[in-house]
């Protein structure tokens, strides 16, 4: 775009609203990554254009594919985990349906935890009723022994450590060292621990997925996703997935995303203090048969957590009921929660509550518990607010 010098007053007044001269930017300094909406990427002669390749993140070429805010956005979050790229999604589940449109096709075998987030298994269910996809669900605590599940055909394994709901921690390091010898590639949904409590990477895992509607929002206010990886080649078969796909994130959104990650670390451990302290005096209840949290030995996998995991759990666990106690009574213990709303999703500032029959999701692993599972998450409020809470509703359904 070139300036006449014309005087902007002597164009019309839609002229001038459509165009105007004043340009905030330059010479402004925050700490605030700019919000910078595009459909259309303006490009200042065609040599600039035509130099440009999809596969450059550095580079905005069209709104869709990336802008300023949201190409420091999927920079941070690499960062975070100690990957080198990132792929901003419009969810958590657009992240882990991009990592199969980008990895796999028919006629492929992917293997996936018996513990997956549900979506997940329903997302892979999908691929192998109607794109002809081969997949097997697995163990979790297999470790190992997921060299039995492998076949020549197995481009895919999921991890997921811990577990949505039930909190199995995976020995990751082990089910990679199998995967690796075999040249199958690995991807973990490393949403629990935010990317700042195990570190995929550093496991020799692949491909991280994060749900950025938990921890990295923390305002339960928006649905994010990212794909994280260090190969490059890797990315970029995602990332060209997700193009011919159509899939992007508005600025506004990655904005407020940014706006959060800074206390993101400090929010985690306050939700892991007073969760872990909220876990061990659960267990010590009578209504209560197991308290499954990565931190306490009652949790399968306790031993890899230790081994593995570094700045605490965050604020997810799950708590099962004894098996003496009806469905009927558990949900009457929910509705009794105050301060713990009932709800999906988590990561924000607010508790919730939500009971789970597990039996029924499971197809690969025996779940020992008679009882039904209640999964918590705690948020920031009071820890003696909370207990206080939960104590009263412990009392009013099973008294
Ligand atoms: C919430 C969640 C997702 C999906 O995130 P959405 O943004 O809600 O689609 C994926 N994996 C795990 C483990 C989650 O908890």
């Amino acid at each position: 775009m070139t300036d006449s010098g014309k005087n902007i007053n002597d164009r019309d007044l839609q002229t001038r609203i459509v165009q105007p001269k004043d340009r905030i930017t330059p010479g402004f300094e925050s700490f605030s990554v700019p919000v910078a909406r595009a459909s259309t990427v303006v490009f200042p002669d065609l040599a600039t254009m035509r130099a440009l390749t999809w596969s450059d993140d550095s580079k905005w070429r069209y709104g869709l594919h990336g802008t300023p805010t949201t190409i420091a956005l999927a920079q941070r979050l690499a960062a975070i985990e100690g990957g080198e790229h990132a792929l901003l999604q419009p969810s958590g589940l657009a992240a882990i349906s991009n990592v199969y449109f980008g990895l796999v096709k028919a006629g492929d075998h992917v293997l996936v935890p018996d513990n997956a987030y549900s979506p997940n298994r329903e997302h892979a269910d999908w691929l192998a009723a109607d794109f002809g996809l081969e997949v097997t669900y697995y163990d979790p605590m297999t470790g190992a022994g997921i060299a039995d599940s492998i076949r020549p055909n197995t481009k895919l394994i999921w991890l997921e450590a811990p577990g949505s709901v039930t909190m199995e921690v995976q020995d990751v390091p082990a089910i990679v060292a199998v995967a690796r010898a075999k040249g199958i590639v690995t991807a973990i949904d490393n949403t629990f621990s935010a990317g700042l409590a195990f570190k995929p990477f550093e496991h020799g895992v692949d491909i991280s997925v994060q749900a950025l509607t938990k921890y990295q929002s923390g305002g339960s206010d928006l649905l994010m996703g990212a794909v994280i990886t260090r190969d490059i080649e890797l990315h970029k078969k995602m990332k060209r997935a997700r193009m011919r796909m159509g899939i992007g994130v508005s600025a506004d959104d990655a904005s407020l995303v940014l706006r959060s990650l800074p206390s993101m670390k400090t929010r985690y451990e306050a939700h892991d203090r007073t969760a872990f302290a909220l876990a061990q005096w659960l267990k010590t209840r009578p209504e209560v048969a197991a308290v499954l949290h990565p931190a306490l030995e009652d949790c399968p996998g306790h031993a890899f957590y230790e081994r593995d995991f570094e700045g605490g759990a965050g604020g997810l666990f799950s708590i099962v009921f004894d098996g003496r106690y009806s469905a009927a009574q558990v949900d009457a213990f929910v509705e009794a929660l105050e301060l713990l709303s009932i709800g999906w999703s988590w990561g924000g500032s607010h508790s919730l509550a939500m009971p789970y029959n597990i039996r029924s999701m499971r197809t690969a692993s025996q779940w020992p518990h008679e009882g039904v599972l209640v999964r918590l998450y705690i948020g920031l409020e009071a820890q003696e607010d909370l207990r206080a809470d939960l104590e009263a509703a412990l009392t009013k359904a099973f008294a």
